[in-house]
């Protein structure tokens, strides 16, 4: 399997090369030259074979699920063993237990994983990859990106143990939570380093542009991406939508918490492929540039305001870039003038025959603000005495609005639980009055030793600081 950059100027390159790069040097984003097909062989045949546990054979399909998007690249009994390691550190022996919490309504937990955050399913994949891949070929990378909050925590926990790699996180001092804080700052593995910046998220993400963009710096670094926007990310969310629909055994509508678009669009990767998906609910909060899309064809670009579900606070959500790719025909040309167009006047046209061809029937925009947000969060509590965080509420509310309007009313629905409730607690105590607990690995996490790095925002600063870590 090859990879094709959205904006055309890239060369094809395979799927080791796609994991370290991050993003295409044409500053467009990886996507597979074609879209595979689910098989017998993939997500079948292989997957009625496996008879280990639970967690094992979640790691089976994985690794039979992405197969050909890896390709030759990585030896099959190699990569199965990799995500066997990647998902035994996940509670839950299911990894991505389906819970049935009403008529036609459900969860898909994807918050089992090390940091309480979808963000695990893929990173502690990625880890693993990076640790292999590097390896065999004797280098050593320097990941670095910035995070408003479970993107740190997570892509620690996932490349801690790597042998040969270093990372660094930039943060908005005073502005990630508490809880999202320390899963950055508590790491005692000597190749992690978090930096609080004197600045906002943005300030974060353009310092990290501005290392990535100075081709001497970056070179002389080797610096690396695990940012949303990396395709295996991607990928290895591709994968609980096919297992969520087989456990379920017939088809369904999936209402997903959407920020950057990575989780929606790996949904959409699984339909492609094959997977019994009558379409999605794309649930935004106030920040609801997607559902305003789907309302009028157009994408506006507002300013960002902040809500009880912070992860989801984002004003262009950069994976739709590979859909509109779709709709250009695959046409890099045409994608990139969009893009650069959009940047100029904050304003984005899909032609009414597109539009109607890619996203007619398949993705509808719902909304959710904070008072819904509280409101579903209380309601599940009363229904079924169960916390759910923020993210998940979104989520649950656009499902709700969406049933036997959109959809039929017995049409099953899957809401994909994004967040464990402990990682937003002050959300959930004002909405339920209960205080959710940490899960055991993470009860004394308010009184361990903290260790991160302040820094000014200023490029000269932080890259000094970025080189320095180097080993
Ligand atoms: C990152 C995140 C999201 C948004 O996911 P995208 O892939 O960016 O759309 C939703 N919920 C939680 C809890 C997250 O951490």
């Amino acid at each position: 399997m090859q990879y094709i950059s959205t904006r055309g100027q890239a060369p094809k390159i395979g799927f080791c090369d796609v994991l370290l790069a991050g993003l295409a040097r044409d500053g467009g984003l990886y996507v597979p030259e074609t879209w595979p097909k689910l098989s017998e062989s993939t997500g079948g045949a292989a997957v009625r074979s496996a008879k280990n546990s639970a967690a094992a054979s979640y790691a089976q399909k994985a690794a039979s699920i992405m197969s050909p998007f890896v390709g030759a690249e990585i030896d099959q009994q190699i990569f199965e063993k990799l995500c066997t390691e990647a998902y035994s550190t996940f509670r839950h022996p299911e990894v991505a237990p389906l819970v049935e919490i009403g008529p036609n309504e459900y969860l898909l937990e994807l918050f089992h994983g090390p940091t309480l955050a979808f963000k695990d399913v893929a990173l502690q994949l990625v880890g693993k990859l990076f640790d292999h891949v590097l390896t065999q070929r004797n280098e050593r990378v320097m990941i670095v990106g910035a995070t408003s909050g479970d993107t740190g925590g997570a892509a620690f926990d996932g490349v801690a143990s790597c042998r040969n790699v270093d990372i660094v996180m930039l943060y908005p001092n005073n502005r990630v939570s508490d809880v999202q804080r320390r899963q950055m700052t508590t790491l005692t593995a000597p190749n992690v380093h978090a930096v609080a910046v004197d600045g906002t998220f943005d300030d974060c993400q353009d310092l990290v542009k501005a290392m990535f963009n100075d081709q001497k710096f970056r070179d002389a670094n080797q610096l690396s991406a695990v940012n949303s926007i990396n395709w295996v990310r991607v990928m290895a969310q591709v994968v609980y939508y096919i297992t969520a629909i087989e456990k379920l055994g017939r088809s369904a509508v999936f209402s997903v918490p959407t920020g950057n678009f990575g989780n929606v669009l790996a949904g959409w990767i699984a339909k492609q492929m094959g997977a019994q998906i009558e379409g999605f609910v794309v649930a935004s909060n106030t920040n609801d540039i997607l559902t305003r899309f789907f309302e009028s064809k157009q994408m506006v670009a507002n300013e960002v305001v902040p809500t009880l579900s912070p992860s989801m606070d984002i004003q262009v959500s950069s994976n739709f870039e590979r859909l509109l790719f779709e709709t250009n025909n695959r046409d890099g040309a045409e994608t990139a003038k969009q893009l650069t167009d959009f940047r100029a006047t904050g304003k984005l046209d899909v032609v009414a025959s597109a539009y109607q061809k890619w996203f007619e029937g398949v993705f509808v925009g719902r909304r959710c603000n904070d008072e819904q947000t509280l409101a579903t969060m209380q309601d599940v509590y009363k229904q079924s005495a169960m916390l759910i965080d923020p993210h998940t509420a979104v989520g649950l509310s656009a499902a709700r609005q969406s049933a036997g309007v959109d959809y039929p009313k017995d049409m099953p629905m899957i809401t994909l639980a994004t967040a464990h409730p402990a990682k937003f607690p002050d959300a959930v105590r004002r909405a339920t009055g209960q205080t959710p607990k940490l899960p055991e690995h993470l009860a004394d996490l308010m009184s361990r030793p903290e260790r991160s790095v302040s820094l000014p925002n200023d490029l000269g600063a932080v890259q000094a600081f970025v080189a320095s870590c180097r080993k």
